[in-house]
């Protein structure tokens, strides 16, 4: 049974130019999407609700996108009323009930009615706080839209709110990473993700990326000061206080299941080692949930040994907690492990006899690390 869901609402305010998440801009949006949107996705809810797969009790949900902050709190009330009929919140918060939001979509009554449907965290799209760079990125909000909205929602009751910003942005300096982390640093946020942009080779920004040096500086930077900060850098791009860990995502990266809802939503089953996705367009999606009745499932795959065991280590070197010395089996994986540590790339875990982890350096260079240890 699946303790931890994801739902994927696919509608944004205008599609982002380095995006490549299933969504759609409101240029791309007709009239009837939305209403088709809400009753696929509680037509599959009720086909999962009804197969017996959803636990009595959720450990996690996470509202992904897309923007789930454009859909109104009265759709997500009709839509989380139907969830609730085959499952329930863990009392007192014990849930981990998480929404992302964009700046450009946040409203005081309408972030406190998503908080009453017990909703209990927020992580917040902020990417940037430079009106140039927001701009290049195609984001629709400015520095002070971000942080406004950041306000806001700790103004309507959140205390569990996490921000995202982007590095390794063309132009983007090491004065421009900490001056938007210090602006950050004056609002109560638990939690800080910062992903390093990534485009293909064909992008027109491609060329423009920050080298490998600068980007692994602006990766350094970014780990000294948040723990500086009472951070813990606890996944590659990842930071918290308080222990407030995202524990949804705990479960991506520990190799936990998840049951996803909504087009392209990708679930994972632990037991079976498998992996279910469904269709990437939206009317697909719905017409098999609404006129066929049916799973909007694409493809469904078995993990292959192999597989699995790159997905232990690529899981593995990301989280601060390490990896046992016993996984090193082999005496060429013992020796690559000695050159990583030589290398500063993996040291002894402080805390954890006989565990190695990622140091920072290694966080950041942890394709290298799998390369090697796989
Ligand atoms: S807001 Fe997020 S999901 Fe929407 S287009 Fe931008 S990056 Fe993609």
């Amino acid at each position: 049974m699946f303790s931890s869901l994801y739902m994927h609402f696919p509608f944004c305010e205008s599609k982002c130019h380095y995006c490549d998440f299933y969504s759609i801009g409101r240029e791309k949006t007709a009239a009837g999407d939305a209403p088709t949107f809400e009753k696929a996705i509680i037509e599959e809810i009720k086909l999962r609700g009804e197969s017996g797969v959803i636990a009595p009790v959720l450990n996690t949900m996470f509202l992904g996108g897309g923007t789930p902050s454009m859909t109104p709190p009265d759709s997500m009330a009709r839509i989380f009323g139907e969830l609730f009929k085959y499952t329930s919140l863990a009392p007192n918060d014990g849930t981990e009930w998480t929404m992302e939001a964009n700046p450009s979509s946040i409203e005081l009554e309408q972030f406190k009615k998503y908080r009453a449907l017990g909703i209990n965290r927020v992580s917040m799209g902020v990417q940037s706080l430079k009106n140039e760079h927001l701009a290049i990125l195609g984001r629709v909000h400015d520095e002070a839209n971000a942080l406004k909205s950041l306000n806001t929602v700790f103004e309507a009751g959140f205390k569990n709110v996490s921000t995202d910003l982007l590095c390794g942005v063309p132009g983007q300096t090491l004065d421009d990473l900490r001056s938007h982390m210090e602006k950050l640093m004056s609002f109560p946020i638990t939690h800080l993700s910062i992903y390093l942009l990534t485009l293909p080779p064909h992008h027109k920004m491609y060329k423009d990326l920050p080298n490998d040096e600068e980007q692994l500086n602006h990766l350094l930077l970014i780990d000294s000061f948040m723990r500086e900060h009472g951070f813990r850098h606890y996944e590659i791009s990842n930071f918290a206080r308080h222990d407030l860990r995202a524990r949804h995502n705990l479960v991506y990266w520990q190799g936990g299941s998840y049951l996803s809802f909504g087009p392209s939503a990708h679930s994972y089953s632990s037991s079976e080692r498998s992996r279910f996705k469904n269709f990437s367009s939206l009317h697909k999606y719905a017409n098999t949930l609404i006129d066929e009745k049916k799973l909007a499932v694409e493809w469904n795959e078995s993990l292959s040994i192999d597989q699995i065991e790159l997905e232990k280590w690529m899981l593995a070197v990301r989280l601060d907690e390490g990896f046992s010395r016993a996984w090193l089996v082999r005496d060429a994986q013992k020796k690559k492990a000695e050159l990583l540590i030589n290398e500063c790339l993996l040291e002894n875990h402080p805390t954890r006899p006989d565990f190695l982890r990622a140091t920072p350096r290694g966080f950041a260079l942890s394709d290298t690390i799998v390369k090697m240890l796989v």
